[in-house]
């Protein structure tokens, strides 16, 4: 299968199965990168010993840095692949 749904589904937060096929999902959040708009899930951000690098700018991002926000979470289906985003819950971050 090399075809790519365009819709996203959302899933609420307190959801923790694969709407699709009932496994566990495994969480990410999703940050963006006020100086270059890079937005992604953590896991694609590098980590280091103090924070992370960004993957687009390649600027480090100490851990709390002001220019680094937290937009959203992501959930990603191990099992089947299926990548959902999580809605976000009033009053979170
Ligand atoms: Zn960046
Ligand atoms: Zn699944």
């Amino acid at each position: 299968m090399c075809y790519r749904k365009e819709t996203t589904v959302q899933i609420s937060a307190d959801e923790t199965m694969c709407p699709v096929c009932r496994n566990r999902l495994a969480f990410d959040r999703i940050l963006h990168h006020m100086i270059c708009a890079y937005v992604g899930p953590s896991s694609d951000f590098v980590e280091t010993a103090d924070g992370y690098v960004c993957p687009k700018c390649r600027r480090s991002i100490a851990s709390g840095d002001p220019a680094c926000e937290v937009v959203g979470t992501s959930a990603r289906c191990s099992t089947c692949g299926k990548e959902m985003i999580v809605s976000p819950v009033a009053g979170a971050i």
